[in-house]
């Protein structure tokens, strides 16, 4: 029983703390794996190359999209992001909890192709909260932030199309209760189909032995 490893999606504004909140999660737990993305926006400081994002050109990034490379890719605030297929699909081979942290338009592509996928939009407390905290890593200029708010208005729209949602409030916390999201979804019967119709027949040749 539970074999493959659960495909989550997690998704939210710009600035909501994705990230540290998978961080948490996988600094806490041995069972997941963290697809790194690839993308042709510039790096930030404290970004690592192959740990935070594969940084790549365009044209680099267009030709993984050519030789069919990536699960799915979007474009964001004028710049290419994508997830390496082939690392996906090993991981969950191997039965660990790939963790996807992709905007909305990539859900959607995943969700299609992998209805079994678990996605979860992470909301921040309040609005003011997710304008603070855009503004207080101050890691990008003025109209990109503003653009990132545009664009979290236009990812609101979407969020009833999530699975779950969670609000990221306390650290800890949430952390927590995306791991149990996560773990519950192991248990669901479509994804234990092999091992009822196991024990549908085994309980059947009982029986029918009597
Ligand atoms: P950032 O530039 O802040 O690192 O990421 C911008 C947005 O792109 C975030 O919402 C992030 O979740 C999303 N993103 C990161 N990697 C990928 C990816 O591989 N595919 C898609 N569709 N979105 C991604």
């Amino acid at each position: 029983m539970m074999d493959k490893g659960v495909l989550t999606i997690i998704s939210g504004f710009s600035g909501v703390g994705k990230g540290t909140l998978v961080a948490k999660l996988m600094e806490k737990y041995d069972n997941y794996a963290l697809s790194v993305s690839a993308t042709t926006r510039g790096m930030r400081e404290g970004e690592e190359h192959g740990k935070s994002y594969f940084f790549m050109n365009v044209f680099e990034f267009e030709d993984k999209i050519q030789k069919n490379q990536f699960l799915e890719y979007a474009k964001y605030v004028n710049n290419y992001y994508g997830t390496p297929k082939q690392y996906v699909e090993d991981m969950l081979e191997r039965g660990k909890d790939v963790l996807l942290e992709i905007e909305i338009q990539g859900a959607r592509q995943v969700k299609k192709m992998m209805p079994e996928a678990v996605s979860i939009f992470v909301m921040p407390p309040d609005a003011q909260t997710l304008r603070e905290r855009l503004t207080e890593r101050n890691t990008e200029a003025e109209e990109v932030i503003n653009e990132r708010l545009r664009r979290a208005t236009v990812e609101a729209e979407g969020i009833e199309e999530y699975d779950y949602v969670l609000v990221n409030d306390s650290l800890q916390e949430s952390m927590e209760k995306l791991h149990s999201i996560i773990q519950s979804s192991h248990h669901q019967s479509y994804r234990n189909i092999d091992f009822i119709k196991k024990i549908r027949e085994d309980v059947k040749i009982f029986t029918e032995g009597e």
